[in-house]
């Protein structure tokens, strides 16, 4: 077999040096387990960052790929096909919307949602303001709705209509308001920024802003939707109904798909032609979908993700007692949770994921402030006391 290093050679002289990646090739998965190619264990707390929600290689997953991979795997968009019919009705069915539409990935989708929100408010309001500190993708339409100005430096210049609010400050958000204005874009929670909710209060007075100036209002749950934070969808957890959702990651659990869900109305904006992905909804890629979703509705099982998610806060906030210096407690909600870091547990973040990592557990610093923890969601318990141990063992360094 191909050992780590091998592959590692292979690999840093053939791309274009867009990732820093751990130093490791991974070669299985089962589960909340990784292999790599020289055979070591990791435990993984990353989910291919939230995506392989039902873990590794979930038995129904590979079997409706493997079912579907030997009837029809692409005929494009000029034809109906019955997984795509049957995930949008599925989607349907379990959300506020009425319509779907499919694309690839996470950047998509909100590329498809910033489209749908400018045609259905056009002639002349076109601008979309998000908050600062969001994330919501790598093409320039979605870098430029991204309130982070890191992802934008020396790609500008930036398309026109985007504008990012103070995070927490509806005062502020409800002030950029003007005659150009279609859409608010927030994520319930933003995941990458270091696990912020938003939470139930400034959700609600972000959807009264937009009833008030007839706004569309989407909700980014490219990363905390598809059960994550204990719900089928972020929305439901925290009570408020957004307009356009945007969904990707957890929803193939790996295979690549995206979607936007919205209603009747608003999607009868997009005509035949408006919009398009060749891909999109590929029958593979739904029928994996459809897995998810069967097992995401079994009876329990959002209700485990919110007890394992209650158990990995308090262990978390356990930690954060027992390393003050480290850490000063945890949040989040459902299975996305992070351990907030203090001024010097920042200044080692990226040392204790290495160090993490060298003891085979995956988890990562994000937004430059917190150890994120997004499990698959079928995580146990036992896999959560696991991953304490280690992450004890490695900030015993760091005091
Ligand atoms: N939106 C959110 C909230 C995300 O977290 C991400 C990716 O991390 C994206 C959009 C972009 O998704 P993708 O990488 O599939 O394009």
């Amino acid at each position: 077999m191909t050992s780590n290093q091998e592959i590692i050679k292979k690999s840093e002289s053939a791309f274009i040096g867009t990732y820093a990646r751990f130093p490791v090739a991974m070669a299985k998965g089962s589960g909340c387990k990784l292999h790599d190619a020289d055979g070591k264990e990791y435990l993984d707390f990353l989910s291919g960052i939230a995506v392989c929600s039902l873990g590794h290689c979930h038995p129904k997953v590979t079997e409706a790929i493997c079912d579907q991979a030997r009837t029809l795997v692409h005929v494009s968009n000029l034809f109906h096909t019955i997984p795509q019919t049957e995930l949008a009705a599925c989607l349907i069915e379990h959300s506020f919307a009425d319509r779907v539409f499919f694309a690839n990935s996470g950047a998509e989708a909100n590329e498809a949602a910033i489209k749908l929100a400018r045609k259905h408010s056009s002639p002349g309001r076109y601008e979309i303001i998000s908050l600062e500190g969001s994330f919501h993708g790598r093409t320039l339409a979605t870098i430029a709705a991204t309130g982070q100005p890191k992802f934008q430096l020396g790609f500008e210049p930036m398309p026109d209509g985007f504008k990012s609010a103070p995070f927490g400050d509806i005062t502020a958000l409800s002030a950029m308001i003007n005659e150009s204005t279609c859409a608010i874009m927030v994520e319930p929670l933003q995941g990458e920024s270091g696990v912020r909710p938003l939470g139930h209060q400034y959700l609600r007075a972000i959807r009264n802003l937009c009833d008030k100036h007839d706004l569309l209002l989407i909700f980014d749950e490219v990363q905390v939707g598809m059960g994550r934070t204990g719900s089928l969808f972020a929305y439901q957890q925290f009570d408020v109904t957004p307009d356009i959702m945007s969904l990707a990651k957890a929803l193939g659990n790996g295979l690549p798909l995206g979607a936007i869900l919205t209603t009747k109305d608003i999607a009868a904006s997009f005509t035949p032609g408006t919009h398009a992905s060749t891909f999109g909804g590929n029958p593979v890629s739904c029928a994996a979908g459809l897995a998810v979703m069967e097992v995401m509705l079994e009876q329990g099982f959002m209700s485990s993700v919110l007890s394992r998610g209650d158990y990995l806060s308090k262990t978390l906030k356990s930690i954060a007692q027992t390393y003050p210096s480290l850490a000063t407690g945890s949040r989040g909600a459902g299975l996305i949770q992070a351990l907030v870091l203090t001024e010097n547990g920042i200044k080692h973040g990226a040392e204790i994921v290495n160090a993490l990592f060298q003891r085979g557990l995956l988890a990562n610093f994000a937004g430059n402030a917190v150890l994120r923890f997004i499990p698959p969601l079928i995580v146990t318990e036992a896999e959560i006391d696991e991953m304490r141990t280690i992450l004890d063992s490695v900030l015993s360094t760091f005091q």
